[in-house]
């Protein structure tokens, strides 16, 4: 028997003992319970997921193999359109993978000196090219400190608060990164004047697959990952995600990092000159 009560689950079992006795063992199955629960939501959501490309992928599929008399001009469409489906599930199942491999717990963390400047300054042009001209987008840096830690997941964390800053903001919108030392910290910001997030939605955008607008999401190619990668790779270098954001007006993004994780431009240069 199992009962559930106050939040707590307990599993009850009666076992015989001796001959005539029995022992009754209760035992404290909360925690597997909720972990079968994400489990559970996260196989069906990556299967949601999956479903609607294989769909569309499958009908244009029996669309090309049923009429014999498509122009080319139609042909070409169906099979762009096959490929924008093909390229989502591929994107899907990268961030999946990434996902898995900041899980995994061989996968220790490396401890780098890495040059956030340098790496901000190359994801600011990315971001240019990425946004096809479509948005202003400046970089402000007011630190020149690096960070200990791994290049490639802080390079994907800050990549995905910038593409998300661009898939977020209309049209001729504004886009800040900025670089910058506060306190104890060091913070790489993303501010942008995009759509906004209301108050209720913030507490749970780094959910795996949470999405404030699922449609605006897919539609410009979001996996409902992204924040969940972030999260990790923050709290993998002891750093925390920080949001504000208001509806109309655009949000800030902040990725904060703890001072054990700074490496102050002053030691760089005793480095260099020892
Ligand atoms: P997605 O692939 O859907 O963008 P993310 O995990 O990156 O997934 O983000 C989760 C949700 O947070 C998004 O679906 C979107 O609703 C919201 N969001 C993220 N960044 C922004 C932003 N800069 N402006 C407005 N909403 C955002």
């Amino acid at each position: 028997v199992s009962t559930r009560n106050q939040g707590v689950t307990l599993s009850i079992q009666l076992v015989p003992y001796g001959d005539k006795q029995k022992l009754l063992i209760s035992r404290d199955i909360t925690l597997l319970e909720q972990t079968e629960t994400i489990r559970r939501d996260f196989v069906a959501n990556v299967s949601h997921e999956m479903r609607t490309p294989l769909t569309v992928v499958g009908g244009f599929l029996e669309t090309l193999l049923d009429m014999e008399h498509l122009d080319k001009k139609q042909t070409r469409q169906h099979m762009q359109l096959m490929l924008d489906q093909t390229h989502r599930m591929q994107h899907l199942v990268e961030d999946l993978l990434t996902l898995s491999r900041l899980e995994s717990e061989q996968n220790v963390l490396t401890e780098d000196p890495v040059n956030i400047p340098a790496l901000v300054e190359k994801l600011c042009d990315e971001a240019a090219s990425l946004s096809g001209g479509q948005h202003k987008i400046s970089l402000t840096l007011d630190s020149d400190c690096w960070l200990r830690g791994n290049e490639h997941e802080l390079r994907s964390a800050f990549g995905n608060l910038i593409s998300n800053a661009v898939r977020y903001t209309h049209e001729g919108g504004n886009i800040t990164l900025r670089w910058a030392q506060k306190g104890d910290e060091a913070i790489f910001s993303v501010q942008d004047t995009g759509e906004g997030i209301s108050p209720q939605h913030i507490p749970r955008l780094t959910e795996r697959f949470y999405r404030v607008d699922r449609s605006r999401s897919r539609e410009t190619g979001g996996t409902g990952l992204g924040l969940a990668i972030v999260k990790h790779v923050l709290s993998r270098h002891q750093g925390k995600l920080e949001v504000t954001s208001e509806v109309g007006k655009g949000s800030t993004f902040s990725a904060c990092f703890p001072a054990n994780r700074i490496i102050k431009s002053s030691a760089l240069i005793s480095d260099e000159i020892a």
